[in-house]
């Protein structure tokens, strides 16, 4: 199982072909580009597999660079973890969509809504304190809100990260862990940390047809199961998938065949 890691070499790599002039203007600009509003959110819906209805929805943000256009978060993630700004932005995303959160309850109630997190965010008490500085108003939505997090080879400090996922979780956020068979989460993860959620990541979802895979996928799904997690998966192109993990057991799906990620306005006449 060990194998598929190679993946993780990725971190290692400098970027190839990556554009260093854009990346230090990106960098350079980046607290004035939070500021004129160039980052938005796209909205992701995640479907029960119970009864197909809407049930989550996972936030995915985009930089709409007056340089350089929409540039994407596989892109621009990078460079802010990288200049160590990632903080800044996990912010805003959080304060987006407690903003959003109450709105979107009166249209769909009890919706919940997942935030990715970079590992640099559960290396300190930055991201806690933030929350703490929240408007009160904004405690009786932290039920609702799932931050998902991925392994990495940065995270070499896990007694420091488990106080800060105690920390949020003491404040009611649930836990999810992102890209799980990605290469970077695995099963020593999966003991160490105490998530409500488990993510299987897409490059895995697209395995189905395999046979070991499906082996694997009922013993990952059993065993997140066992320690009482909630098992998402992403990626979900085909029918074919849809009753797979239906069948597996999955709670909830999320993919292009169900929908793409849309605007707040398309979420909200989502019907
Ligand atoms: P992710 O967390 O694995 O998010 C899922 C990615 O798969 C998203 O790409 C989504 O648009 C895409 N996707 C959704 N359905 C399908 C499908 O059916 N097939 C395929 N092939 N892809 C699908 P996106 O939006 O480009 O985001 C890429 C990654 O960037 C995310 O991967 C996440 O790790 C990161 N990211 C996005 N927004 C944020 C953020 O606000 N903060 C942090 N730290 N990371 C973010
Ligand atoms: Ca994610
Ligand atoms: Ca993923
Ligand atoms: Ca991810």
């Amino acid at each position: 199982y060990g194998i598929k890691n190679n993946k993780k070499f990725k971190y290692y790599n400098p970027q190839i072909g990556f554009d260093e002039q854009k990346r230090v203007t990106l960098v350079n600009g980046f607290t004035e580009s939070l500021n004129n509003n160039e980052f938005y959110l796209l909205w992701q819906p995640q479907y029960r597999t119970r009864d197909k209805k809407l049930s989550g929805v996972e936030v995915l943000t985009r930089w709409h660079h007056p340089q350089y256009g929409t540039i994407s978060p596989e892109e621009f993630i990078t460079t802010l973890e990288q200049s160590q700004r990632i903080c800044d932005l996990s912010q805003w995303v959080i304060g987006e969509v407690f903003n959003q959160l109450p709105l979107l309850h009166e249209k769909h109630p009890g919706l919940e809504v997942s935030i990715n997190l970079s590992p640099q965010d559960l290396m300190d008490d930055r991201l806690v304190h933030y929350i703490d500085s929240l408007s009160d108003q904004f405690a009786q939505y932290c039920e609702f809100v799932t931050l998902e997090i991925t392994e990495s080879l940065l995270i070499d400090d896990y007694s420091r990260v488990l106080s800060t996922i105690e920390d949020l979780k003491k404040r009611g956020f649930k836990i999810s862990i992102d890209d799980f068979g990605s290469g970077y989460a695995s099963f020593a993860y999966l003991q160490k940390l105490p998530a409500n959620e488990l993510k299987i990541d897409k490059s895995y979802t697209d395995l189905y047809r395999e046979q070991t895979t499906y082996a694997i996928l009922e013993t990952i799904i059993e065993l997140a199961k066992r320690l009482d997690m909630r098992i998402v998966v992403e990626g979900i192109e085909h029918q074919q998938q849809i009753d797979l993990f239906t069948n597996l057991g999955a709670e909830r799906l999320q993919g292009w065949m169900l929908d793409k990620p849309m605007s707040l306005q398309s979420l909200m006449s989502k019907t």
